[in-house]
C-alpha cells in the first residue's frame, strides 16, 4: 500500500519544483538562524538567494560529523530550544555525540517517514507489530514506534534482547510484524527452532530490518527460517533516524524519501556529484526538518542511486543497499565502533604494545569482536594468571568506552604481522 500517494508518486518534475522550493527554504532559514551554517555559506561565498533550483544545492557547503561535534549540544539548532520535544544522539562514541533535536512538527515527519516504511512493506492496521530495536537515545524503537502509531498497527514495545519473551510474545499476541536488526531477527529464528517452534504456524508475516549492513543471501535466510518477507529499511540518527530510505514490495533497491530528506552521491575526495549509477559516498539534505536541519551532510556511507522507474508506482530515486563505507567503521550488534576507539583504550593499559587487531565474525547469529593485543615481554613472561587477569581488565575498559562487549586476547611480543604502509587493523569474516 502507498501511505502518502500524492508525495511518494509525484511526477518526477513536480517533485523537482518542490524540492528546489523546500531547499530555498531550508537554506534561508539556516543562514538566518544558525551562526554556524552562516559562517559556512559566507566563507562558500554563497547565499541563500542564489538557490533558484533543486539543481543549485551544488552551489552549498557539505556538513561533516566532525563539524557537527564542534558545534555540540545546542548549535545547529534552528529554532528555540522550547521547540524541541524530544533528543536523540548517535550510536557513535567516538568523542561527542551527533545530536538531533525534534519539534513537535519533526516528530510528526518521522512518523510519517516510519508509515511510508512500514506500508511498503504491507504493514497496516491490523498488523501486531512486535518492535524488537532498542528503546532509549537509540532511534531504531522510537522511530519504528511513532511509524506503527501512525499506521494504526498494534505496537508492543518489546524493544532489544530478551530473546526467550520475545518468542513468548510472538507465540502469544500474534505478531504480524517484526522489527529489529536483521542479525537478530536470525537470532531470534534459531532460538525459536530449538524450543521447537514451527514459524509456518505463527501469524508472523513480515519484517522491517536494518541499522547494520546485510545482504540478498541474509534475506533468502531470514524469510525461509522465519516463513516472512523481509525488507531492508535505512535510515542515521543525524537525518532523523530510520525512515530515510526502504524497500518497497519489489524488494529491489531502498527508495529514498527525497521530498524529505534529498540525496545525492559525492566523490569522496573531490566532493563532485557523481552521475546516476555511480558509486560514490552518500549526501543528505533535510529539506523540511525544523530542529536540527542540515545541509549536504556527508555520511561516509557508499552506495549507489538510480531514477530507474519502478513497477510499484512510485517516483521517488532508488539506492542500492549500502557498498561500505568510507571510513573503517564496523557495526557490531547495531552499535558503531571504530579502530581508533580501540587504540585510545590500548594505549592507556599497561603490560601491552600498540601492536593489535580486530578479529570481527559472526557466531549463533550474533555479532562477536576479539580484540588481539602484543603483550610487553615483561608482561609475557610473568604466570598465566596474571596475563588472564590483565585480559579481562582491557575488556572492561573497553566494554566502558565501546558500549557493546569485546574479547581481550592477549598474544605473544611481535606476533601480529607488521605491515609496510597502513596497518590491517581489522580481520572481518563476517559472511554476510
Ligand atoms: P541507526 O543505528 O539508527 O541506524 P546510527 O546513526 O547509529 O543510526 O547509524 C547510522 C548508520 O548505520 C548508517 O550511516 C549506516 O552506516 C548504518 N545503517 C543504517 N541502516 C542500515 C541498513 N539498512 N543497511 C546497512 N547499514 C545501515
Ligand atoms: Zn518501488
Amino acid at each position: 500500500m502507498i501511505w502518502d500517494k500524492k508525495y511518494e508518486t509525484m511526477p518526477r518534475s513536480e517533485l523537482a519544483d518542490l524540492q528546489g522550493q523546500r531547499l530555498r527554504a531550508i537554506a534561508e532559514k539556516v543562514y538566518d538562524r544558525v551562526p554556524f551554517y552562516k559562517a559556512k555559506f559566507d566563507a562558500h561565498g554563497v547565499k541563500p538567494s542564489d538557490i533558484r533550483s533543486i539543481a543549485d544545492i551544488a552551489a552549498l557547503p557539505f556538513t561533516t560529523k566532525d563539524e557537527m561535534r564542534d558545534v555540540y549540544p545546542y548549535g545547529l539548532l534552528a529554532c528555540p530550544l522550547s521547540d524541541i520535544i524530544e533528543i536523540h544522539t548517535s550510536s557513535g562514541t567516538t568523542g561527542k555525540p551527533v545530536v538531533d533535536a525534534y519539534t513537535r512538527a519533526d516528530i510528526d515527519l518521522w512518523g510519517e517517514s516510519m508509515a511510508r516504511t512500514l506500508s511498503m512493506g504491507g504493514a497496516g492496521k491490523d498488523d501486531i507489530l512486535q518492535n524488537a530495536y532498542g528503546y532509549g537515545l537509540f532511534t531504531g524503537g522510537l522511530g519504528a514506534h511513532y511509524g506503527a502509531q501512525r499506521i494504526g498497527a498494534t505496537c508492543i514495545p518489546i524493544s532489544g534482547g530478551n530473546t526467550k519473551r520475545q518468542l513468548d510474545f510472538l507465540r502469544d499476541f500474534g505478531s504480524t510484524a517484526l522489527t529489529c536488526t536483521p542479525s537478530y531477527s536470525l537470532y531470534i529464528a534459531e532460538a525459536g527452532r530449538e524450543e521447537g517452534i514451527d514459524f509456518e504456524k505463527l501469524p508472523l508475516k513480515r519484517g522491517f530490518f536494518g541499522a547494520e549492513p546485510w545482504s540478498d543471501n541474509m534475506r533468502a535466510e531470514i524469510e525461509e527460517k522465519l516463513k516472512i518477507k523481509a525488507y531492508d529499511i535505512f535510515g542515521l540518527t543525524e537525518i532523523i533516524g530510520p525512515g530515510v530510505a526502504a524497500e518497497c514490495e519489489c524488494q529491489n533497491l531502498l527508495h529514498v524519501f527525497e521530498d524529505y530528506y534529498y540525496p545525492e552521491i559525492i566523490n569522496p575526495d573531490t566532493g563532485a556529484v557523481l552521475p546516476e549509477g555511480e558509486k560514490g559516498e552518500l549526501v543528505f539534505t533535510t529539506l523540511t526538518k525544523e530542529g536540527t536541519p542540515l545541509i549536504r551532510y556527508r555520511t561516509r556511507d557508499i552506495t549507489y542511486i538510480t531514477r530507474d522507474p519502478c513497477p510499484c508506482g512510485r517516483t521517488h530515486v532508488k539506492m542500492h543497499r549500502l557498498l561500505g563505507r568510507t571510513d573503517d567503521m564496523l557495526i557490531i550488534r547495531g552499535v558503531n565502533v571504530f579502530p581508533s576507539q580501540v587504540e585510545q583504550v590500548l594505549v592507556k593499559a599497561e603490560g601491552v604494545e600498540p601492536h593489535y587487531q580486530l578479529i570481527v565474525d559472526r557466531r549463533d547469529n550474533m555479532d562477536c569482536l576479539e580484540v588481539q593485543v602484543e603483550m610487553t615481554e615483561n608482561l609475557f613472561s610473568d604466570e598465566l594468571k596474571y596475563i588472564e587477569q590483565k585480559e579481562k581488565e582491557i575488556e572492561h575498559q573497553l566494554k566502558e568506552s565501546l558500549l557493546v562487549h569485546s574479547r581481550v586476547k592477549l598474544v605473544e611480543p611481535k606476533s601480529i604481522a607488521r605491515s609496510e604502509g597502513k596497518a590491517k587493523r581489522i580481520v572481518d569474516k563476517r559472511n554476510i
